[in-house]
């Protein structure tokens, strides 16, 4: 067994099976970052913003012998940019130090739009996602050609939630009205804390009071909606400080935010610097301390716990993020970023050289899978889990028939009957016990794959 750093315990085979389906995919990488879920009353109805992905938006093809295809109507689009400032010491995205092939980058994702397009098959794109990287590096009259680019060869309105990450030195007012003018919505700002020990920790540039500031100016800007990341279980960090990070934010009205424990990811720098004991390793009795803190402090507030990681108030639940743990067929454009389209999946390579031939040849994915029934079985328990619909029953017998339901419930049994799981409107979800086990317990749900 391998220990998660985030406090769960995870085991090997669910580690290989996650590198094999997660391989180079970032995206992901920061959807299934920690390993926990909480105890929560399953919805009656989707939240407002929140397409509902459930049974309906599904149409299911295949015969009696394997498990069907789930095919989702709706779509989204991930462009990937691959620069940063400077390098924080826990990531392990795919970043690179250097301005100069914005430039070249962003040509070249032009190309692909073109290039890829019918990978969505026409779908109705709900979301759009400028991750990375740092893609409020990009110039806003990148953001708004690319934006324009999608238009042409999808089907995006005025409805999609359209999203930019942006790190709080980046956040002028300037950049902020080109960015909404050129089409974005929603910001996504990676403050992670205000303490400055907890910064100068992470080797973030940014200081206390930049992510002060940019915290009042998206709270006055003419947004659909906006969200924060913060990082909890930093070494050194008390229970009082993360307190006061979430505070600044309920004080602030953050609509949306996103609480990640710090994981150390092999080949970082953060790794390095605890193997050589230059950095304290996180502790897993304050993660636990911290997380249970997390979820009372936003509840209380009139959060949703939406997700292992997300939390919103009333029709803020993020939209693109949301696919992912539906299943929805999403586009990814750029160096490193993953495609999805119900069928198959595709990586580009984690290389800017590597990427930029690709789309000079045309072909900007180096590896495409068709996907299994059994990897997409497996794939929507370990996506379902961690939403606080849990796994829904009825869903599963409709993608695998009855039999999968009856052996699905079995194999859940154990963990019914310990209290890690319980079962609420034909749904299965996870316990406030369960969420500290939540790697292993999926992986007992998972079926066998060639
Ligand atoms: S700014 Fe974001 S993507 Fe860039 S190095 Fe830091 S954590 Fe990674």
């Amino acid at each position: 067994m391998k220990k998660n750093p985030a406090g769960g315990v995870t085991f090997c085979h669910l580690w290989v099976y996650r590198k094999v389906l997660l391989k180079r995919h970032d995206l992901f990488n920061k959807i299934l970052k920690t390993g926990i879920c909480r105890d929560v009353h399953v919805p009656a109805e989707p939240e407002p913003g929140l397409h509902n992905f459930a049974e309906p938006a599904f149409r299911f093809y295949g015969n009696s012998n394997s498990l069907p295809l789930m095919i989702n109507p709706m779509a989204g689009i991930y462009i990937h940019i691959p620069f940063c400032h400077t390098k924080c010491n826990y990531c392990n995205f795919f970043s690179v130090v250097s301005s100069k092939f914005i430039a070249p980058v962003y040509k070249a994702i032009l190309e692909e739009i073109a290039i890829t397009h019918e990978y969505l098959n026409g779908r109705q794109v709900q979301s759009v996602y400028f991750g990375g990287g740092t893609p409020s590096l990009l110039p806003p009259a990148y953001v708004r050609n690319i934006l324009d680019a999608i238009a042409r060869y999808h089907s995006l309105d005025h409805t999609s939630e359209i999203t930019l990450e942006a790190n709080p030195d980046d956040l002028t007012p300037e950049n902020l009205k080109a960015w909404i003018d050129g089409g974005i919505n929603r910001i996504s700002l990676g403050i992670q804390s205000f303490e400055p020990a907890d910064l100068a920790y992470l080797d973030r540039r940014h200081d206390r009071a930049s992510a002060l500031k940019s915290l009042n100016l998206l709270a006055h800007a003419p947004l659909n909606s906006w969200t924060v990341d913060l990082i909890f279980n930093i070494p050194g960090q008390s229970t009082e400080m993360l307190e006061k990070n979430l505070q600044i934010c309920i004080e602030a009205g953050v609509p949306h935010i996103s609480c990640y424990a710090l994981t150390v990811e092999e080949k970082t720098l953060l790794h390095q610097q605890i193997r050589k004991k230059n950095k304290p390793s996180p502790q897993e009795d304050a993660f636990r301390e911290h997380f249970s803190l997390v979820i009372r402090k936003l509840t209380e507030h009139g959060y949703l716990h939406y997700e292992t990681s997300n939390f919103a108030l009333p029709g803020h639940t993020a939209v693109h993020n949301s696919g992912y743990w539906f299943q929805q067929p999403y586009l990814g454009l750029g160096p490193s970023a993953h495609s999805y389209n119900g069928v198959s999946r595709r990586w580009n390579p984690a290389g800017i050289q590597k990427y930029l031939a690709g789309i000079s040849a045309q072909k900007p994915w180096e590896e495409e899978e068709l996907l299994t029934p059994e990897i997409r079985f497996n794939e929507f328990i370990m996506t379902r889990i961690r939403t606080n619909r849990g796994i829904a029953l009825d869903e599963t017998e409709k993608m695998a028939g009855p039999e999968q339901r009856i052996a699905l419930l079995e194999r859940a049994s154990r963990w019914l009957a310990s209290g890690h799981l319980r079962l609420e409107c034909n749904h299965l979800i996870l316990t406030l016990e369960g969420m500290y086990l939540s790697d292993l317990i999926s992986t007992s749900l998972f079926v066998e794959t060639a």
